[in-house]
């Protein structure tokens, strides 16, 4: 099954993804871990990312295009995967369409209020980076480091006010990729407001639209 995940930060998308590889036994494959790779290994096309990323541009759709039409035509992705951060645009959406035709989008939403409590929940150690949730995972003493005894920090990427301007960013960029499957009956709904301790939840949704599909 080719499948296309779409949600916002903090929607839960990784964690179900990670589960549904597994059980479909199809990679996932997540488009920001195919750059990050190239750049940490020096490659031409890391060095070409590099220079984007750094400009606080986006890489180009024909540049993603190249990049993804490479790892998909990869022996473990011949019988399906899980894509997750492409396509990101509708010229990007219209360019897999040619290469390997996707057969379902699912789309993880939750509310916003939730998004926001689970990202601004998260502490870390800002010794060791070990990564604790006030109400999910916390430590055993309030602001400590169970690793390491150094004082927990909120990074100010999980500050409420930053969280929800991603949020918005995030919303207006996939509004029309959000349109597009639809019109193409593409796309499916999983309710993500669930907390994690019922990923089985979430799992059953999307095993349901995958069997739909
Ligand atoms: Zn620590």
């Amino acid at each position: 099954m080719r499948i296309i995940l779409l949600g916002a930060p903090g929607v839960g998308k990784g964690t179900a993804a990670a589960m549904l590889a597994q059980k479909y036994k199809a990679p996932h494959i997540a488009t920001g871990d195919i750059f990050k790779d190239e750049i940490r290994k020096g490659t031409e096309l890391g060095k070409k990312i590099r220079e984007t990323v750094e400009k606080g541009n986006l890489v180009s759709d024909e540049l993603t295009n190249a990049v993804m039409k490479e790892r998909l035509s990869k022996p473990d992705a011949k019988d399906g995967f899980l894509l997750d951060g492409y396509p990101r645009t509708i010229a990007q959406a219209e360019e897999i369409e040619r290469f390997a035709k996707p057969g379902l989008v699912l789309n993880f939403v939750a509310d916003r209020k939730t998004i926001i409590a689970r990202l601004s929940g998260r502490r870390v150690c800002a010794k060791c980076g070990a990564i604790y949730h006030v109400a999910n995972n916390p430590p055993k003493k309030e602001g400590v480091c169970d690793k390491c005894g150094e004082k927990l920090i909120k990074r100010k990427d999980d500050d409420e006010k930053v969280i929800s301007n991603r949020l918005d960013v995030y919303e207006e960029q996939t509004k029309p990729l959000i349109s597009h499957y639809k019109k193409k009956k593409m796309l499916a709904e999983i309710n993500s407001s669930y907390g994690m301790e019922k990923i089985g939840m979430i799992i059953r949704q999307c095993d349901d639209a995958i069997k739909k599909a």
